[in-house]
């Protein structure tokens, strides 16, 4: 946080007054601390979102929903819609849209957890806001300020992942405009920015850990770590979903499925049951190093 009045890509004591007075503390010790579905955010616990990219089917979403539950997750996690990059859908690449949101709720009482995933439009808004306890707007809609009008206007627990391309001022920026138009609980989520130096070819971005205590500086709104989306690449997940909660993130996004390497999505990212279950217990050990914790017991 800066002293100065020149409007740009850093934080002025002039925003947080005039442009993200919702967003901005009140008071240095100030932070947000509410429940969803029973989850408590901003407080001793960190909560996980465990799940798969994609909603594949009806087994698939169920199995892993009873999984990851077992195994700590506090919330299943899976798209039904998805902001995929090419617009071709068939065999290998499709969405299930309103027959995943069914999956989804199956999964939801089967496995006895609640669920977040992704909302794009708004004409969608109240068909995932049934079976969705956090509505998540993702990378790609977070400038879209007239969805994000509509989302707020829910009334529902909102997830609002930050655009690769997006400084700290555009996404608390965006994170006001939820909470101007009605949303309160919000939760922020960095899920990896675009740069010049990403350390393999298939890697995109880099997850940008200095933007947790940046954040936390500045705004009272849990921050969650998404290390999946941000290294794309499996063996890299565990180390920084370690470092997030080492950072003092909030919460934690993690592609988890049951045979990663076929997943319909982003199969480089996702980690299997037996990978997730030892990350568990060792972001656990990191998070009770820091005086919080991420398994209930
Ligand atoms: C996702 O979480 O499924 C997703 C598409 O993430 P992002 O919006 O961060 O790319
Ligand atoms: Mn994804």
């Amino acid at each position: 946080m800066i002293d100065n009045t020149f409007p740009g890509k850093d934080i002025t004591l002039d925003d947080l007054a005039t442009k993200i007075p919702l967003a901005a503390k009140k008071t240095a010790e100030h932070k947000s601390v509410f429940e969803v579905a029973g989850v408590k955010f901003g407080g001793d616990v960190v909560p996980v979102f465990a799940g798969p990219n994609t909603v594949e089917s009806e087994a698939q979403i169920v199995e892993t929903a009873i999984a990851v539950r077992r195994r700590g997750a506090h919330f299943l996690r899976g798209g039904a819609f998805k902001p995929l990059t090419f617009p071709y859908r068939g065999p290998k690449y499709f969405e299930l849209r309103e027959e995943g949101l069914t999956y989804l709720s199956k999964a939801k009482r089967e496995a006895g957890i609640p669920v977040i995933t992704e909302v794009m439009e708004a004409k969608y808004i109240s068909a995932v806001a049934e079976v969705a306890d956090i509505l998540q707007v993702g990378a790609r809609n977070m400038q879209n300020y007239p969805f994000l009008e509509e989302v707020a206007r829910s009334r529902k627990p909102v997830m609002l992942k930050r655009h690769y391309g997006a400084s700290l001022r555009d996404w608390l920026g965006a994170a006001e405009y939820l909470l101007y138009h009605g949303t309160e609980k919000l939760i922020l989520c960095e899920r990896g920015v675009v740069a010049p130096h990403t350390h393999r070819a298939a890697s995109r971005f880099l997850l940008d850990i200095q933007v947790v205590p940046a954040a936390q500086e500045v705004t009272h709104l849990p921050v969650a770590v998404d290390p999946s989306h941000a290294s794309f690449w499996r063996p890299w997940v565990p180390p920084l979903a370690l470092s997030a909660i080492a950072a003092g993130a909030d919460a934690i996004m993690l592609e988890v499925h049951p045979k990663p390497e076929e997943a319909a999505v982003d199969p480089l990212q996702a980690i299997d049951f037996a990978t997730f279950d030892a990350l568990m217990r060792r972001m656990d050990a990191v998070a009770r190093a820091v005086g919080r914790r991420v398994l209930d017991s």
